[in-house]
C-alpha cells in the first residue's frame, strides 16, 4: 500500500460546531455590547472569523473581538461540539488504508485540536487559519490526493491543489450547490467516505485533470 494524504475541512465537515460558536458569540455580545446575531453566524460557518466579524462591527473592532472570541471559544465553545455522522469512520478508513489524515481549517489551530480531542476524532496533522486558496496551498504542501469539505471555497481549494474535490452537504450548502461549485463527487455524508476511498484507491484514474 502506498502512503497517501486525505485532507478534511473541520467545521460542518468533521464536526458540528454550531452550538459552541453560538454560545461563544452570545458571551461576546454580552461582554462587549456589540450586535452580532449568533443564529445568523452559525448558519454560514466556513469563512475566517475576521471576515464574519467584519460583517457586524467597524474594521477597528474586528481584531480585538476575534482575539477575545478565540479565548472565549476555548472556554465555552468546545463543550457543545459534536462529531458529524461517519467522521470517525472516515478518518479510520484513511488510516486503515495506510493513509494520513490532514485537517485544514480556517479555525485557530489550538481550538481545532481542542474540538477534535473533545469529539474523540484523531487526525495525523492539523493546519489552522487557512481559507480559500490558502487551503489549496496547504494541500499541495502535503501532497493531498483529496480534500473533503462542505463549502464552495473548499471545492476550489481541492481543485487548485489537483486533489479530488469531495463535497459533503452537512453544512450550509446543498449537494447541488457543491456540484455547481466544482465538486468531483458529493457524498451524502462522511458515512460514504470509506466506500469511496476503497473504490478510488482501486482505480485512481478517477482523479480529476
Ligand atoms: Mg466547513
Amino acid at each position: 500500500m502506498t502512503p497517501f494524504v486525505v485532507g478534511f475541512d473541520l467545521d460542518m465537515t468533521l464536526i458540528d460546531s454550531r452550538a459552541g460558536v453560538h454560545a461563544t458569540i452570545r458571551a461576546l455580545v454580552e461582554e462587549t455590547g456589540v450586535f452580532i446575531d449568533p443564529d445568523v453566524v452559525v448558519e454560514r460557518l466556513g469563512p475566517p472569523l475576521e471576515l464574519e466579524l467584519a460583517a457586524w462591527v467597524p474594521t477597528e473592532q474586528v481584531d480585538p473581538l476575534a482575539d477575545r472570541f478565540r479565548e472565549l471559544y476555548a472556554q465555552l465553545g468546545i463543550e457543545g461540539t459534536l462529531a458529524l455522522p461517519g467522521a470517525a469512520e472516515a478518518l479510520d478508513a484513511v488510516r486503515a488504508a495506510a493513509g494520513r489524515t490532514l485537517v485544514v481549517t480556517a479555525k485557530y489551530e489550538p481550538n481545532a485540536w481542542r474540538c477534535l480531542e473533545h469529539t474523540n476524532l484523531t487526525a495525523d496533522a492539523v493546519v489552522g487559519w487557512r481559507h480559500g486558496p490558502q487551503k489549496g496551498e496547504t494541500l499541495v504542501e502535503h501532497g493531498a490526493i483529496a480534500y473533503v469539505g462542505d463549502t464552495p471555497p473548499d471545492m476550489d481549494a481541492a481543485r487548485l491543489a489537483g486533489a479530488v474535490a469531495l463535497g459533503v452537504p452537512t453544512g450550509p450548502f446543498s449537494a447541488a450547490e457543491l456540484e455547481a461549485a466544482g465538486a468531483d463527487v458529493v457524498l451524502a455524508s462522511l458515512m460514504d467516505l470509506p466506500a469511496w476511498l476503497e473504490m478510488h484507491l482501486a482505480s485512481p484514474a478517477a482523479a480529476p485533470d
